[in-house]
Parts: structure tokens; C-alpha cells; sequence
């Protein structure tokens, strides 16, 4: 039961010029069902590349990407911008919240935008929160949340449409050492209670150490780490 796979993934920038870059040279990756795998890469290696290849914001030079066991990766603009909002989860470094909307508003708006009953809506958000340990803050604008509580409302907006991936550039990227540890855990708490599978870049050795699996990506090719 494969979540994401990807096959021979290529991707080359300014081919052809002085300035070409082989980035990705052959990627291969299976995210089994509930499976959340750390990818580790320094600065350049192409790790926001992969990512957004895997997540159907780009697309690759070669090779395949299965999303649910579907192969996406030649479908129309269309299904693969259906296939982005229903089974991918995005989150970043940054939250990139809604500021004029509260944290509870924030959560229940792309599940109305994917048609949820508004009612539905804020039942799963309340859930969500209540996960990561902050029901007391939903109805505050992000402005009013500190930075950890700010990545855990961005944590649950990527999870309010059941995706069956999450794909995570840097989550606590953002945040001090100590913080970073304690929103890392909801994260981790948030996918293990949704059976999500996910693939999670970071730098930090520690958390990436209490993942299933650590894959290093290092001139254009994915190793065990
Ligand atoms: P990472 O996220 O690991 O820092 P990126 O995927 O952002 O790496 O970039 C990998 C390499 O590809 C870098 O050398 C970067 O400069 C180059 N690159 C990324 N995007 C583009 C682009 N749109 N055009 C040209 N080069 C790019
Ligand atoms: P952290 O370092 O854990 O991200 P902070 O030290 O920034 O948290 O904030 C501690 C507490 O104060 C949190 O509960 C946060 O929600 C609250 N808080 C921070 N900034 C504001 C604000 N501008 N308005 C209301 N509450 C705030």
C-alpha cells in the first residue's frame, strides 16, 4: 500500500547553457502507508526541487510520480491541481497563514473550498487543534499566536483535507532549538493519529532520527542516510 512513489526522477536547470544544473539524477522513493521518512540534504541539493516534483507543483525532466497509487505525472493541469488539494498536505518553513482570519477560520476555509459542510469543517479543525495541543487558541489571528503555535495551526491546516501525503520543507525551520523540539512531537503526534505518510526535509539530525527512515540526498541521487 504505496502512498507516494517516485521513479527515476530527473530534473536539470538551464540545460543546455553554461549555467545547467543536473539536480535531481535519478530519484527513487516508496512512501508506504503511515510511513514518515526525513530527507536530509544540505543547502542546494535540491530538496525544495524534489519536494515540489513530488507535490505536483513541478514537474520532472523524467521519470514517474504516483500519488495513491495513481500515476500523475502526465495528467492534464486539471485532475493534477484535484489531486494536489485532496491528497497532498504542503508545509513550510514559514506558516504562511491568512492574517485577518483566526486560527479555527484558517483551517475550515480549505475544506470549504473542497466543498466540507461548514459544520464538518470546524468540527475536524477543532480536532486537529485539540491534537496539537491548542484548542484554547482557535479563535486568535495568527498575529496573536506565538511562532510554535503558528507552525501547529499551519501543521493542521495541511491536514484538514485528509491528504494521504504530507510533504514538509523544514517545518521547524523557523523556530529556536527548544521550541522546535516540542512542535516537532505535535507534528509527529498530528501524523501517526491520521495514518498520514510523509516526507520531512530537515537539518536536524536529532529529529530526523526519530522518523522510520533517514534518505540523504547528495549529488542528485537518494541514500540511506
Ligand atoms: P534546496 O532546497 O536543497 O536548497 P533547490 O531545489 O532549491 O535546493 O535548488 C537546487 C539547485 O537548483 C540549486 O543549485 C539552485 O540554485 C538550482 N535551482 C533551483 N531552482 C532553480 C530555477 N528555477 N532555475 C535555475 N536554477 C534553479
Ligand atoms: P514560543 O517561544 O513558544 O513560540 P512565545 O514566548 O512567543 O512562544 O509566547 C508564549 C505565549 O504567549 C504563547 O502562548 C503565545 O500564544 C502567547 N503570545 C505571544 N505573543 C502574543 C501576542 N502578540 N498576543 C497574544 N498572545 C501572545
Amino acid at each position: 500500500d504505496v502512498s507516494l512513489r517516485l521513479t527515476g526522477i530527473t530534473k536539470s536547470y538551464n540545460a543546455g547553457t553554461a549555467a545547467a544544473v543536473d539536480v535531481l539524477r535519478g530519484v527513487d522513493v516508496s512512501l508506504t502507508k503511515g510511513e514518515v521518512v526525513a530527507l536530509v540534504a544540505p543547502s542546494g541539493a535540491g530538496k525544495s526541487t524534489l519536494l515540489h516534483i513530488a507535490g505536483l507543483l513541478d514537474t520532472p525532466d523524467a521519470g514517474t510520480v504516483e500519488i495513491g497509487g495513481t500515476d500523475v505525472t502526465g495528467a492534464p493541469d486539471r485532475r493534477r491541481t484535484l489531486v494536489r488539494r485532496d491528497e497532498v498536505g504542503f508545509v513550510y518553513q514559514f506558516h504562511h497563514l491568512l492574517p485577518e482570519f483566526s486560527a479555527q477560520e484558517n483551517i475550515v476555509l480549505p475544506q470549504l473550498a473542497a466543498g466540507v459542510a461548514r459544520r464538518d469543517a470546524d468540527a475536524r479543525a477543532k480536532e486537529l487543534l485539540g491534537i496539537v495541543g491548542i484548542a484554547a487558541r482557535a479563535d486568535h489571528r495568527p498575529a496573536a499566536l506565538s511562532g510554535g503555535e503558528q507552525q501547529r495551526v499551519a501543521f493542521c491546516r495541511a491536514l484538514a483535507n485528509r491528504p494521504s501525503v504530507l510533504l514538509a520543507d523544514e517545518p521547524t525551520g523557523n523556530l529556536d532549538p527548544a521550541t522546535s523540539d516540542t512542535v516537532f512531537d505535535a507534528l509527529m503526534t498530528l501524523v501517526r493519529e491520521t495514518g498520514l505518510s510523509a516526507l520531512i526535509a530537515t537539518h536536524n539530525m536529532e529529529l530526523a532520527a526519530k522518523m522510520d527512515r533517514q534518505l540523504r540526498l547528495d549529488q542528485g541521487v537518494l541514500s540511506p542516510a
